[in-house]
Protein backbone atom coordinates (compact mmCIF):
# COMPACT_ATOMS: atom_id res chain seq x y z
CA UNK A 1 0.00 0.00 0.00
CA UNK A 2 1.00 3.39 -1.07
CA UNK A 3 1.70 5.12 2.48
CA UNK A 4 2.29 8.92 0.78
CA UNK A 5 -0.12 9.30 -1.34
CA UNK A 6 -4.18 9.57 -0.42
CA UNK A 7 -5.94 7.78 -2.67
CA UNK A 8 -9.67 8.62 -4.86
CA UNK A 9 -12.70 6.83 -4.12
CA UNK A 10 -12.18 4.71 -7.42
CA UNK A 11 -8.52 3.47 -6.30
CA UNK A 12 -9.92 2.89 -2.46
CA UNK A 13 -12.98 0.90 -3.58
CA UNK A 14 -10.28 -1.58 -5.78
CA UNK A 15 -7.45 -1.89 -3.21
CA UNK A 16 -8.66 -0.98 0.68
CA UNK A 17 -9.01 -3.46 2.60
CA UNK A 18 -7.03 -6.11 1.27
CA UNK A 19 -3.51 -6.01 0.30
CA UNK A 20 -2.12 -9.19 -1.30
CA UNK A 21 -2.30 -12.48 1.06
CA UNK A 22 1.54 -12.42 2.46
CA UNK A 23 1.25 -16.42 3.04
CA UNK A 24 0.36 -17.23 -0.62
CA UNK A 25 0.40 -14.07 -2.59
CA UNK A 26 -3.38 -14.55 -3.96
CA UNK A 27 -4.35 -11.30 -5.73
CA UNK A 28 -7.52 -11.93 -4.71
CA UNK A 29 -9.41 -11.73 -1.73
CA UNK A 30 -9.24 -15.02 -0.03
CA UNK A 31 -12.71 -16.34 1.14
CA UNK A 32 -11.83 -17.70 4.79
CA UNK A 33 -14.76 -20.07 5.19
CA UNK A 34 -13.99 -20.91 8.79
CA UNK A 35 -16.12 -20.65 11.67
CA UNK A 36 -13.14 -20.26 14.36
CA UNK A 37 -9.72 -19.65 14.72
CA UNK A 38 -7.01 -21.94 16.43
CA UNK A 39 -4.61 -20.32 19.00
CA UNK A 40 -0.56 -21.18 18.46
CA UNK A 41 -1.17 -21.13 22.73
CA UNK A 42 -2.61 -20.93 25.67
CA UNK A 43 -1.12 -17.46 26.24
CA UNK A 44 -2.27 -16.30 22.64
CA UNK A 45 -5.95 -17.46 23.17
CA UNK A 46 -5.79 -15.87 26.46
CA UNK A 47 -4.55 -12.35 25.18
CA UNK A 48 -7.18 -12.65 22.41
CA UNK A 49 -9.80 -13.23 24.68
CA UNK A 50 -8.94 -10.14 26.80
CA UNK A 51 -8.48 -8.02 23.72
CA UNK A 52 -4.71 -7.58 24.53
CA UNK A 53 -3.55 -8.80 21.21
CA UNK A 54 -5.04 -8.34 17.78
CA UNK A 55 -6.29 -11.44 16.00
CA UNK A 56 -9.11 -13.20 15.49
CA UNK A 57 -11.03 -15.86 17.66
CA UNK A 58 -14.35 -16.82 16.10
CA UNK A 59 -16.11 -15.59 12.83
CA UNK A 60 -18.88 -13.89 14.90
CA UNK A 61 -17.00 -11.87 16.61
CA UNK A 62 -14.60 -11.01 13.23
CA UNK A 63 -13.15 -12.76 10.06
CA UNK A 64 -10.72 -11.39 7.70
CA UNK A 65 -12.92 -11.60 4.88
CA UNK A 66 -15.46 -9.89 6.11
CA UNK A 67 -13.20 -7.27 7.62
CA UNK A 68 -11.70 -6.39 4.80
CA UNK A 69 -15.23 -5.39 3.28
CA UNK A 70 -15.91 -3.60 6.30
CA UNK A 71 -12.25 -1.54 6.08
CA UNK A 72 -13.45 -1.10 2.06
CA UNK A 73 -16.83 0.68 3.00
CA UNK A 74 -15.51 2.60 6.03
CA UNK A 75 -13.11 4.08 3.78
CA UNK A 76 -15.42 5.08 1.28
CA UNK A 77 -17.39 6.77 3.62
CA UNK A 78 -14.74 8.44 5.28
CA UNK A 79 -15.66 6.58 8.33
CA UNK A 80 -12.74 5.08 10.91
CA UNK A 81 -14.60 2.13 10.83
CA UNK A 82 -16.91 -0.64 10.03
CA UNK A 83 -18.80 -3.12 11.02
CA UNK A 84 -21.06 -5.52 8.12
CA UNK A 85 -24.30 -7.03 8.72
CA UNK A 86 -26.93 -10.24 7.26
CA UNK A 87 -29.10 -7.66 5.77
CA UNK A 88 -29.43 -3.89 5.76
CA UNK A 89 -32.29 -4.69 8.40
CA UNK A 90 -29.97 -6.57 10.67
CA UNK A 91 -27.61 -3.34 10.77
CA UNK A 92 -30.00 -1.01 11.00
CA UNK A 93 -31.23 -2.73 14.28
CA UNK A 94 -28.37 -3.01 15.43
CA UNK A 95 -27.52 0.33 15.30
CA UNK A 96 -30.88 1.31 16.82
CA UNK A 97 -30.89 -1.43 20.10
CA UNK A 98 -27.34 -0.74 20.67
CA UNK A 99 -27.54 3.00 20.66
CA UNK A 100 -30.85 3.67 22.53
CA UNK A 101 -32.71 2.18 25.67
CA UNK A 102 -35.97 2.40 27.25
CA UNK A 103 -37.23 5.49 27.68
CA UNK A 104 -35.59 7.46 24.59
CA UNK A 105 -36.85 8.76 21.39
CA UNK A 106 -36.27 8.86 17.72
CA UNK A 107 -36.70 11.54 15.56
CA UNK A 108 -36.98 10.27 11.65
CA UNK A 109 -37.52 11.68 8.42
CA UNK A 110 -40.75 11.27 6.78
CA UNK A 111 -40.96 8.49 4.65
CA UNK A 112 -38.49 5.38 5.41
CA UNK A 113 -37.92 2.06 4.11
CA UNK A 114 -41.45 -0.08 4.65
CA UNK A 115 -38.88 -2.61 7.50
CA UNK A 116 -37.37 0.20 8.98
CA UNK A 117 -40.88 1.38 9.85
CA UNK A 118 -42.26 -1.81 10.90
CA UNK A 119 -38.79 -1.91 13.46
CA UNK A 120 -39.54 1.41 15.12
CA UNK A 121 -43.09 0.19 15.93
CA UNK A 122 -42.10 -3.10 17.08
CA UNK A 123 -38.98 -1.29 19.78
CA UNK A 124 -41.53 1.27 20.86
CA UNK A 125 -44.12 -1.44 21.77
CA UNK A 126 -42.03 -3.89 22.79
CA UNK A 127 -38.76 -2.10 24.73
CA UNK A 128 -40.70 1.66 25.11
CA UNK A 129 -38.31 3.83 22.97
CA UNK A 130 -40.61 6.35 20.86
CA UNK A 131 -40.07 8.02 17.54
CA UNK A 132 -41.73 10.65 15.74
CA UNK A 133 -41.79 11.34 12.24
CA UNK A 134 -40.74 14.86 10.58
CA UNK A 135 -40.58 16.26 7.14
CA UNK A 136 -36.95 17.91 8.18
CA UNK A 137 -37.50 20.65 5.75
CA UNK A 138 -35.99 23.05 7.58
CA UNK A 139 -33.78 23.78 10.85
CA UNK A 140 -36.87 24.78 12.72
CA UNK A 141 -39.10 22.38 11.72
CA UNK A 142 -36.67 19.42 13.51
CA UNK A 143 -35.63 21.50 16.50
CA UNK A 144 -39.67 21.65 17.39
CA UNK A 145 -39.49 18.42 17.27
CA UNK A 146 -36.83 17.18 19.07
CA UNK A 147 -37.84 16.12 22.69
CA UNK A 148 -36.08 16.13 25.91
CA UNK A 149 -35.09 12.22 25.49
CA UNK A 150 -34.27 12.29 21.97
CA UNK A 151 -31.38 10.62 21.35
CA UNK A 152 -30.89 9.35 17.48
CA UNK A 153 -32.17 11.44 14.70
CA UNK A 154 -32.45 9.38 12.05
CA UNK A 155 -32.46 10.41 8.04
CA UNK A 156 -32.87 8.94 4.70
CA UNK A 157 -32.18 10.78 1.85
CA UNK A 158 -33.60 10.79 -1.08
CA UNK A 159 -36.34 9.58 0.81
CA UNK A 160 -38.31 6.64 -1.40
CA UNK A 161 -40.65 7.16 -3.18
CA UNK A 162 -41.21 11.12 -3.20
CA UNK A 163 -36.89 11.33 -3.60
CA UNK A 164 -37.49 14.14 -1.60
CA UNK A 165 -34.34 15.05 0.40
CA UNK A 166 -33.01 16.15 3.49
CA UNK A 167 -30.22 18.69 4.12
CA UNK A 168 -27.44 16.66 5.65
CA UNK A 169 -25.26 19.58 7.12
CA UNK A 170 -28.18 21.28 8.47
CA UNK A 171 -28.63 17.44 10.06
CA UNK A 172 -24.99 17.08 11.29
CA UNK A 173 -25.23 20.49 12.77
CA UNK A 174 -28.09 20.04 15.05
CA UNK A 175 -26.67 17.21 16.00
CA UNK A 176 -23.60 18.37 16.93
CA UNK A 177 -25.33 21.68 18.89
CA UNK A 178 -27.68 18.98 21.09
CA UNK A 179 -25.15 16.33 21.52
CA UNK A 180 -27.73 13.92 19.51
CA UNK A 181 -26.66 10.98 17.57
CA UNK A 182 -27.46 11.49 13.66
CA UNK A 183 -27.62 8.40 11.44
CA UNK A 184 -28.00 8.15 7.61
CA UNK A 185 -29.79 5.28 5.75
CA UNK A 186 -27.38 6.00 2.51
CA UNK A 187 -28.40 2.95 0.65
CA UNK A 188 -29.50 5.25 -2.58
CA UNK A 189 -26.52 6.92 -3.09
CA UNK A 190 -23.91 4.60 -2.39
CA UNK A 191 -20.64 5.99 -0.90
CA UNK A 192 -20.09 7.12 -4.52
CA UNK A 193 -22.45 9.68 -4.65
CA UNK A 194 -22.64 10.69 -1.14
CA UNK A 195 -20.46 10.78 1.92
CA UNK A 196 -22.96 12.09 5.09
CA UNK A 197 -19.77 11.98 7.44
CA UNK A 198 -18.71 14.79 5.19
CA UNK A 199 -21.49 16.57 6.46
CA UNK A 200 -21.19 16.15 10.14
CA UNK A 201 -23.56 13.16 10.67
CA UNK A 202 -21.96 10.54 13.32
CA UNK A 203 -23.53 7.04 11.65
CA UNK A 204 -23.66 5.93 7.96
CA UNK A 205 -25.41 2.49 7.11
CA UNK A 206 -27.17 1.07 3.56
CA UNK A 207 -28.58 -2.34 2.56
CA UNK A 208 -25.39 -3.89 0.94
CA UNK A 209 -27.81 -5.77 -1.07
CA UNK A 210 -28.16 -2.45 -3.84
CA UNK A 211 -25.85 -0.50 -4.92
CA UNK A 212 -22.53 -1.65 -2.86
CA UNK A 213 -23.16 -5.39 -3.98
CA UNK A 214 -24.86 -4.29 -7.29
CA UNK A 215 -25.27 -7.47 -8.59
CA UNK A 216 -28.54 -8.69 -7.34
CA UNK A 217 -27.07 -11.83 -5.93
CA UNK A 218 -26.21 -11.02 -1.77
CA UNK A 219 -28.82 -9.38 1.01
CA UNK A 220 -26.10 -7.78 3.41
CA UNK A 221 -25.63 -4.66 5.21
CA UNK A 222 -23.00 -1.90 6.77
CA UNK A 223 -22.52 0.32 9.60
CA UNK A 224 -19.54 2.52 9.38
CA UNK A 225 -18.86 5.50 12.17
CA UNK A 226 -16.24 6.27 14.54
CA UNK A 227 -13.79 3.90 16.36
CA UNK A 228 -15.27 3.97 19.54
CA UNK A 229 -19.15 3.47 18.48
CA UNK A 230 -18.38 0.90 15.92
CA UNK A 231 -16.43 -1.13 19.02
CA UNK A 232 -18.88 -0.37 21.16
CA UNK A 233 -21.76 -2.08 18.83
CA UNK A 234 -19.61 -4.78 17.71
CA UNK A 235 -19.11 -5.95 21.46
CA UNK A 236 -22.96 -5.52 22.38
CA UNK A 237 -25.33 -5.55 19.24
CA UNK A 238 -23.49 -7.38 17.21
CA UNK A 239 -21.66 -9.97 19.50
CA UNK A 240 -24.74 -10.50 21.31
CA UNK A 241 -27.85 -10.89 18.91
CA UNK A 242 -25.73 -12.02 16.23
CA UNK A 243 -26.80 -10.60 12.81
CA UNK A 244 -23.20 -11.14 11.20
CA UNK A 245 -22.19 -11.24 7.74
CA UNK A 246 -20.85 -14.56 5.84
CA UNK A 247 -17.36 -14.77 4.42
CA UNK A 248 -18.37 -15.84 0.66
CA UNK A 249 -20.94 -13.19 0.80
CA UNK A 250 -18.35 -10.35 2.07
CA UNK A 251 -16.10 -11.30 -0.89
CA UNK A 252 -19.24 -10.89 -3.29
CA UNK A 253 -19.47 -7.47 -1.60
CA UNK A 254 -15.43 -6.65 -2.21
CA UNK A 255 -16.11 -7.61 -5.69
CA UNK A 256 -18.84 -5.82 -6.76
CA UNK A 257 -17.29 -2.73 -4.74
CA UNK A 258 -14.76 -2.67 -7.13
CA UNK A 259 -16.66 -1.33 -10.19
CA UNK A 260 -18.74 0.69 -8.30
CA UNK A 261 -17.46 4.40 -9.79
CA UNK A 262 -17.93 2.93 -13.31
CA UNK A 263 -21.45 1.04 -12.30
CA UNK A 264 -22.76 5.02 -10.29
CA UNK A 265 -21.83 7.08 -13.41
CA UNK A 266 -23.42 4.68 -15.85
CA UNK A 267 -26.24 4.56 -13.22
CA UNK A 268 -26.27 8.25 -13.08
CA UNK A 269 -26.21 9.23 -16.84
CA UNK A 270 -29.00 6.27 -17.91
CA UNK A 271 -31.22 7.74 -14.89
CA UNK A 272 -30.81 11.36 -16.04
CA UNK A 273 -31.74 10.39 -19.43
CA UNK A 274 -34.46 7.87 -18.59
CA UNK A 275 -35.97 10.90 -16.38
CA UNK A 276 -35.62 13.69 -19.06
CA UNK A 277 -37.57 10.94 -21.67
CA UNK A 278 -40.48 10.29 -18.66
CA UNK A 279 -40.88 13.75 -18.09
CA UNK A 280 -41.73 14.71 -21.83
CA UNK A 281 -43.86 11.47 -22.54
CA UNK A 282 -47.97 11.92 -22.55
CA UNK A 283 -48.84 9.13 -20.28
CA UNK A 284 -47.33 10.26 -17.35
CA UNK A 285 -47.95 13.36 -15.39
CA UNK A 286 -44.80 13.57 -12.34
CA UNK A 287 -41.21 12.60 -12.65
CA UNK A 288 -39.62 12.46 -9.60
CA UNK A 289 -35.78 12.57 -9.81
CA UNK A 290 -32.96 15.23 -8.36
CA UNK A 291 -31.24 15.29 -11.55
CA UNK A 292 -34.46 17.17 -13.23
CA UNK A 293 -33.68 21.17 -12.68
CA UNK A 294 -37.43 21.07 -12.37
CA UNK A 295 -37.07 19.35 -8.83
CA UNK A 296 -37.77 21.22 -6.13
CA UNK A 297 -34.56 20.80 -4.21
CA UNK A 298 -32.33 20.53 -7.27
CA UNK A 299 -30.26 22.82 -5.67
CA UNK A 300 -29.60 20.73 -2.52
CA UNK A 301 -29.06 17.40 -4.74
CA UNK A 302 -26.53 19.16 -6.61
CA UNK A 303 -24.91 20.52 -3.10
CA UNK A 304 -24.41 17.36 -1.18
CA UNK A 305 -24.83 14.73 -4.01
CA UNK A 306 -21.92 14.02 -6.61
CA UNK A 307 -24.59 12.50 -8.99
CA UNK A 308 -28.49 12.54 -9.37
CA UNK A 309 -28.60 8.64 -8.52
CA UNK A 310 -30.09 5.35 -10.53
CA UNK A 311 -33.65 5.52 -8.97
CA UNK A 312 -36.42 6.93 -10.72
CA UNK A 313 -40.14 7.18 -9.43
CA UNK A 314 -43.14 8.87 -11.40
CA UNK A 315 -46.49 8.67 -12.04
CA UNK A 316 -48.93 7.56 -15.00
CA UNK A 317 -52.13 9.41 -15.42
CA UNK A 318 -54.26 6.43 -16.07
CA UNK A 319 -53.86 5.41 -11.95
CA UNK A 320 -53.88 1.66 -10.70
CA UNK A 321 -54.94 -0.03 -14.04
CA UNK A 322 -51.88 1.73 -16.29
CA UNK A 323 -49.68 0.92 -13.26
CA UNK A 324 -50.15 -2.94 -13.90
CA UNK A 325 -50.95 -2.81 -17.52
CA UNK A 326 -47.27 -1.69 -17.79
CA UNK A 327 -45.86 -4.24 -15.12
CA UNK A 328 -47.27 -6.45 -17.79
CA UNK A 329 -45.83 -5.28 -20.92
CA UNK A 330 -42.25 -4.40 -19.52
CA UNK A 331 -39.79 -7.20 -21.96
CA UNK A 332 -36.34 -6.04 -20.38
CA UNK A 333 -36.47 -3.82 -17.33
CA UNK A 334 -37.82 -7.07 -14.34
CA UNK A 335 -40.89 -6.59 -12.67
CA UNK A 336 -38.60 -7.41 -9.07
CA UNK A 337 -38.80 -5.04 -5.81
CA UNK A 338 -35.17 -4.38 -4.77
CA UNK A 339 -33.01 -1.79 -6.34
CA UNK A 340 -29.39 -0.56 -7.36
CA UNK A 341 -28.79 -3.79 -9.41
CA UNK A 342 -27.08 -4.02 -13.05
CA UNK A 343 -30.58 -5.23 -14.54
CA UNK A 344 -32.99 -2.36 -14.60
CA UNK A 345 -35.72 -3.41 -11.85
CA UNK A 346 -39.54 -2.01 -11.85
CA UNK A 347 -42.44 -2.10 -9.40
CA UNK A 348 -45.77 -0.69 -8.86
CA UNK A 349 -46.13 0.20 -5.20
CA UNK A 350 -50.13 0.03 -5.19
CA UNK A 351 -50.27 -3.55 -6.62
CA UNK A 352 -46.55 -4.68 -4.83
CA UNK A 353 -44.97 -3.35 -2.06
CA UNK A 354 -47.41 -1.81 -0.73
CA UNK A 355 -51.12 -3.21 -1.93
CA UNK A 356 -51.76 -4.47 1.82
CA UNK A 357 -52.07 -0.66 3.15
CA UNK A 358 -55.08 0.80 2.27
CA UNK A 359 -55.16 3.24 -1.00
CA UNK A 360 -56.19 5.91 1.47
CA UNK A 361 -53.21 5.73 3.54
CA UNK A 362 -50.95 4.73 0.89
CA UNK A 363 -52.07 8.51 -0.68
CA UNK A 364 -50.51 9.80 2.72
CA UNK A 365 -47.22 8.52 2.39
CA UNK A 366 -46.72 9.49 -1.33
CA UNK A 367 -47.73 6.57 -3.05
CA UNK A 368 -50.55 7.15 -5.31
CA UNK A 369 -52.38 4.44 -7.45
CA UNK A 370 -50.14 4.98 -10.39
CA UNK A 371 -47.06 5.20 -8.87
CA UNK A 372 -44.05 3.50 -10.85
CA UNK A 373 -40.61 3.33 -9.29
CA UNK A 374 -37.80 2.55 -11.45
CA UNK A 375 -34.21 1.70 -10.61
CA UNK A 376 -32.46 2.08 -14.04
CA UNK A 377 -29.33 -0.57 -14.68
CA UNK A 378 -26.28 -0.42 -16.55
CA UNK A 379 -28.01 -1.86 -19.96
CA UNK A 380 -27.41 0.39 -23.11
CA UNK A 381 -29.62 3.73 -22.74
CA UNK A 382 -31.45 3.07 -26.08
CA UNK A 383 -32.64 -0.28 -25.07
CA UNK A 384 -34.06 0.84 -21.69
CA UNK A 385 -36.01 3.38 -23.41
CA UNK A 386 -36.89 1.39 -26.24
CA UNK A 387 -38.84 -1.47 -23.18
CA UNK A 388 -40.39 1.82 -21.29
CA UNK A 389 -41.79 3.29 -24.63
CA UNK A 390 -43.12 -0.11 -25.62
CA UNK A 391 -45.06 -0.84 -21.96
CA UNK A 392 -46.27 2.65 -21.68
CA UNK A 393 -47.84 2.59 -25.13
CA UNK A 394 -50.14 -0.16 -23.15
CA UNK A 395 -50.48 2.16 -20.05
C1 LIG B 1 -33.51 -2.44 1.06
C2 LIG B 1 -33.41 -1.34 2.03
C3 LIG B 1 -33.24 -1.57 3.39
C4 LIG B 1 -33.25 -2.97 3.99
O1 LIG B 1 -32.14 -3.70 3.58
P1 LIG B 1 -32.14 -5.32 3.45
O2 LIG B 1 -30.76 -5.58 2.94
O3 LIG B 1 -33.22 -5.69 2.49
O4 LIG B 1 -32.38 -5.87 4.81
C5 LIG B 1 -33.09 -0.49 4.23
N1 LIG B 1 -33.13 0.78 3.75
C6 LIG B 1 -33.31 1.04 2.44
C7 LIG B 1 -33.36 2.46 1.99
C8 LIG B 1 -33.47 0.01 1.54
O5 LIG B 1 -33.65 0.28 0.24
Amino acid sequence: MDKDRKWGLNTKAIHEGYHTDPATGSLSLPIYQTSTFVFSSAEEGAKRFAGEEAGYVYSRLGNPTVSAFEQKVAALEKAESGLAFASGMAAISAVLLGLLKTGDHILCSKGLYGCTFGLLGLIQERFGITYSLCDMNDETSIVTALQPNTKVIYVETPINPTMQLVDLSMIGKIGKQKKIKTVVDNTFMSPYLQRPIEHGCDIVLHSATKFIGGHGDVVAGIVVGSKEMMETLRMTTQKDIGGILAPFDAYLLVRGLKTLGIRMERHCKNAQKVAEYLAEHSKVSQVYYPGLPSFTQHALAKKQMDGFGGIISFELKGGYEAGVKMMNRVRLCKRAVSLGDVDSLIQHPASMTHSIIPATDREKMGITNGLIRLSVGIEDFDDIVHDLDQALSSA
